[in-house]
């Protein structure tokens, strides 16, 4: 039950995503004006809003001019309800669960706009850590577990001081929306187990280097440029979060 209605949700905030996605690049109000057809300017009705079914209906089309809406905003709909979901079934009926789909819904849309424009709004980092954080801590102190609080500071200062080596040391290779956003991810990780963070972070670094190496191989830029780094630290994330306490648990008991 905690999942459907997780997954459900998941589908509201994910069509809204497509507007953030779409207006926070260009540096305009996710709230006013309400969503409109880019091509004819026709003004979407509630009935336009309803996630998934609305596109169905349409087959991906505007109700008046037919242009293509294009399969983007489905495919983020439906993996914020997947990822939504997700959570639930990991955390179930806690305070961790919304608190870690704060922390999906803010990855999905970096990630969206970094592999679009190269670029992690700083607005979409602040929010997602003024949204989040506060419901980490509340979520420590119902489950009456407050040292977790600890652990998300000093996963946060080890996520940091992780990345602001690899910074240095990539000499522009990595972007300061990485760097900015790791704190984030750190205290997160750190709310689990701060042993967590630095598989995250080794669990992105792999995914984007298997990518970066095939783009050059491929002879889509050299390594530098290629790949985008944000979607992959979210992926890193995202898997630690539900898959790292394993690789901690083979690495203590040998
Ligand atoms: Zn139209």
């Amino acid at each position: 039950m905690t999942i459907a209605i997780s997954a459900l949700f998941g589908l509201l905030i994910g069509s809204f995503l497509t507007v953030v996605v779409d207006r926070v690049p260009r540096g305009a109000s996710v709230v006013q004006p309400g969503s409109a057809c880019g091509n004819c300017g026709l003004r979407l009705g509630p009935l336009d809003l309803v996630p998934v079914l609305s596109w169905v209906a349409l087959r991906g089309r505007c109700r008046q001019c037919h242009t293509s809406i294009g399969i983007e905003p489905l495919v983020l709909e439906l993996s914020t309800s997947l990822l939504f979901g997700l959570t639930a079934w990991h955390f179930g009926a806690s305070w961790a669960t919304p608190a870690f789909c704060v922390l999906f819904a803010g990855l999905l849309a970096l990630s969206w706009i970094d592999l679009r424009t190269k670029r992690l709004p700083r607005e979409i980092t602040y929010c997602t850590a003024a949204l989040g954080l506060p419901l980490l801590v509340v979520a420590a102190l119902v489950e009456r577990t407050p040292e977790r609080i600890w652990m998300m500071v000093l996963g946060a200062g080890i996520a940091v001081g992780i990345m602001s080596l690899i910074y240095v040391a990539s000499r522009g290779g990595m972007g300061d929306g990485d760097v900015r956003l790791s704190p984030l991810l750190g205290a997160y990780l750190g709310w689990l187990n701060p042993g967590l963070v630095p598989v995250g972070l080794f669990f992105g670094f792999a995914c984007g280097a298997v990518v970066g190496v095939g783009l050059v191989l491929a002879k889509r830029g050299d390594l530098k440029t290629a790949v985008p780094f944000g979607p992959f630290l979210a992926l890193g994330t995202v898997l630690a979060i539900f898959h790292g306490q394993r690789y901690i648990d083979i690495i203590l008991v040998r």
